[in-house]
């Protein structure tokens, strides 16, 4: 059995709709800039500080419905329209990615948090930086900031390979075992600083960077192949924070600012 019919088998349910939309997707390169493509701000203002949990919030029964709901109110409503985006954000079971007593929160429109003092962002945060990367399923991403592994799994279901750095080491051992536990083979989690990329894999068709430094590192910039994209949230710790879609162009970079956000900080010495 393949990598791709291990990962497919190991989420049930809405497998068909993925292999379907996967198949049916290109697989050249990075896909082409379409500044128009990208979701309109959000009617709330996106925001990763994540509430204070309900306390004793029990599982559902009723989780795929739950997250097809998800889908629909919180992501497509608000404009995201790629249908590989839409159909692993339908598969994935956030629950999984979040402490046992948060799971009734899993398909809230809200971050919650993971421990340590890091979030697993909003879902509808998850899905426009994943699109704004504008994926084809031979890409090889990088990201920066595992934290849980829901992200590295939602692109996970896209792409062909993950990369993904976590400076937490105990959020990196969960999420290497969670990841492993739920069947993402394509999934390579590392402890270590992520601003300076991850060389040995390196260049990527995609770079996501899921906590906010105050400048875009020059590494990261380095380890993106020519035409691709990274996203990334720059800005001050708590303060206002851009959300950028940065495409390298040879030397260059071009900028597009997405929206507002708020992320943690991306820590480390630099
Ligand atoms: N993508 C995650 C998920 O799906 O659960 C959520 C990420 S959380 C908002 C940001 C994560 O970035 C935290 O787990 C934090 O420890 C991590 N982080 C912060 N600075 C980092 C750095 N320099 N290198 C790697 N990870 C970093």
């Amino acid at each position: 059995m393949s990598d791709k019919q291990r990962r497919a088998n190991a989420l049930p349910g809405w497998r068909d709709m993925f292999v379907l939309v996967a198949a049916l997707s290109l697989a050249i390169g990075c896909r082409q800039a379409t500044p128009t493509a990208t979701s309109p701000a959000p009617t709330v203002p996106p925001t990763e500080t994540a509430p204070e949990p309900a306390l004793g919030a029990q599982e559902s029964d009723a989780r795929l419905e739950e997250r097809m709901k998800m889908v629909d109110t919180q992501i497509r409503r608000r404009g995201v329209t790629d249908e590989d985006v839409l159909a692993a954000m339908e598969t994935v079971p956030r629950h999984e990615f979040v402490p046992d007593h948060l799971q009734g929160q899993a398909y809230a429109d809200h971050p919650l948090p993971i421990g340590h003092g890091q979030t697993i962002s909003q879902p509808y945060i998850v899905a426009l930086m994943t699109e704004l990367l504008q994926l084809s399923n031979t890409d090889r991403v990088l990201e920066v900031g595992t934290g849980s592994g829901y992200q590295a799994a939602i692109l996970a279901q896209i792409v062909d390979e993950v990369y993904t750095i976590e400076i937490i080491e105990p959020l990196a051992l969960q999420a290497r075992e969670r990841l492993k536990r739920l069947g993402y083979t394509n999934v390579h989690v590392r402890h270590g600083d992520g601003y300076y990329g991850w060389e040995e894999h390196a260049p990527y068709d995609a770079i996501i960077v899921t906590a906010a430094p105050d400048h875009i590192p020059q590494p990261l910039i380095q380890q993106l192949k020519d035409g691709c994209r990274l996203v990334i949230p720059v800005g001050p710790p708590g303060g206002y924070q851009t959300l950028w879609q940065v495409t390298k162009e040879g030397d260059k970079i071009e900028k597009r600012n997405v929206t507002g956000v708020l992320f943690v900080p991306l820590t480390g010495e630099h």
